[in-house]
């Protein structure tokens, strides 16, 4: 049986690891304990002693292909980039939302509508607590899900979060996490994050029973930054950290201003920044959502949302009809939908093409160490 310590060898030595957290997330969960999170985000033995071999800590990594098929069947995924029913370019109708969120306020608006029907008893989002930290946030108030509306750079780990409270609810807290009913989450995600959900869900493990939707975010990559990095791209682009109101990613990185200027950075600026794992990654389009969110494509102040699964639809269609969306108008530009889907598209297209080229770079590179 394979282990972590098999995931050790295969993927965080040869830096494939995503930090998406699925294999720390099982084992907290299930209350074995062995792996934890470092400061770094990436996982570790905690606890060896407590790891009674049971291998799903590997069978659930997303660089493992052992569920790919069956993940992909679930799915219904078909290729170039998931299965799609429809494309469409929507904002929240909400002003408050809109002024928080990183571009329509799609995702918070549909998290606000679910809570507030009934639909769902929390949320597994992200919460910045400084310039460049953020939290993985269990929400279950309206208010907590407003106050995560927005964009952070880096993985936050919000299912190794959602493990915390599963195992307080499935020991001595039981009562009290009855009472808060979470039995209905929905997971908002980077693509590898929610890869690693859906295959949890492949193997009918814990706690990804619990999470009945998966909205997915739009990744070219993920970047940490460190204060060298971050004073050469504001020396470059002319501004101050200290002044960013907010950032978008689409076909570049949209810096804004607090006094309003926007200064726009080429996505390339920011490569040396990208976590190495992200150079290998596929998925650029949350490819296993229920539905996929992103910048590129729409105009600013706009979200490309993607439907891929019957669920997704019928909350996008409900959410229509309530008010809650508005699509773009179509007497504006006529083709919005199948722009953004083109985009899209070119945009997967790239990132796939440059993952097999960095991963071909790199079978040479540890071919030629074993030579
Ligand atoms: C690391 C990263 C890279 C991205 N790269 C691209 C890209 O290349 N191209 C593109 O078109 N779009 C990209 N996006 C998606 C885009 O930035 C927006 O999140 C998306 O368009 C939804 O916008 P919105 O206004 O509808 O969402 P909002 O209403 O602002 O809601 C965003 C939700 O995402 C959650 N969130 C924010 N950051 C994270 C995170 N790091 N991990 C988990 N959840 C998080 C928030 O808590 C919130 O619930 C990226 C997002 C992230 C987090
Ligand atoms: S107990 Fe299972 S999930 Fe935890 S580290 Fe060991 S093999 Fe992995
Ligand atoms: S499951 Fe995710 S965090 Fe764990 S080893 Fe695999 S890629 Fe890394
Ligand atoms: S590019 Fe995005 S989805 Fe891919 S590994 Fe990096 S953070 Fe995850």
């Amino acid at each position: 049986m394979k282990t972590f310590f098999n995931l050790i060898q295969e993927v965080q030595k040869p830096g494939l690891c995503h930090r998406c957290g699925g294999c720390v997330t099982f084992c907290t969960a299930i209350n074995y304990g062995a792996l934890e999170i470092d400061d770094d985000g990436k996982p570790k033995y905690g606890d060896p002693e407590k790891c009674i071999e049971c291998g799903l800590c590997y069978a659930v990594c997303p660089e493992i292909n052992e569920l790919e098929e069956e993940v992909k069947r679930q799915a219904n995924w078909s290729a170039p980039t998931g299965r799609i029913l429809d494309a469409t370019v929507a904002r929240t109708t909400d002003r408050i939302v809109y002024e928080r969120a990183t571009d329509g306020g799609v995702v918070t608006s549909l998290l606000l509508y679910l809570i507030d029907r009934g639909k769902i008893d929390g949320a597994i989002t992200a919460k910045q607590i400084g310039p460049f930290q953020r939290k993985p946030f269990l929400c279950t108030k309206k208010d907590e899900i407003l106050e995560s509306a927005g964009f952070f750079f880096d993985t936050v780990h919000g299912m190794k979060r959602f493990s915390e409270y599963y195992i307080t609810y499935s020991t001595e807290e039981l009562p009290s996490m009855m009472k808060k009913g979470l039995h209905r989450v929905a997971f908002v995600g980077t693509p590898c994050q929610i890869n690693a959900v859906r295959r949890m869900q492949a193997l009918g493990i814990v706690p990804s029973d619990d999470i009945v939707l998966c909205l997915g975010l739009f990744c070219s990559g993920n970047f940490v930054f460190n204060d060298k990095a971050k004073k050469k791209i504001a020396d470059v682009a002319g501004f101050k950290w200290d002044d960013v109101k907010k950032i978008n990613i689409k076909e570049s990185i949209i810096i804004h201003l607090k006094n309003g200027e926007k200064k726009t950075v080429p996505v390339e600026m920011f490569d040396s920044l990208k976590r190495y794992a992200c150079n290998y990654c596929m998925d650029y389009s949350s490819e296993f959502a229920d539905i996929s969110f992103g910048g590129i494509g729409a105009v600013e102040g706009w979200t490309s949302v993607l439907t891929r699964t019957p669920l997704g639809r019928t909350i996008i269609a409900d959410a229509k009809s309530a008010d809650i969306l508005e699509i773009f108008d179509y007497h504006i530009k006529p083709d919005f939908a199948s722009y953004s889907l083109d985009k899209i598209r070119e945009a997967s297209s790239q990132k796939r093409t440059a993952s097999r080229n960095n991963r071909r770079k790199l079978l040479s590179r540890s071919v030629e160490v074993i030579g």
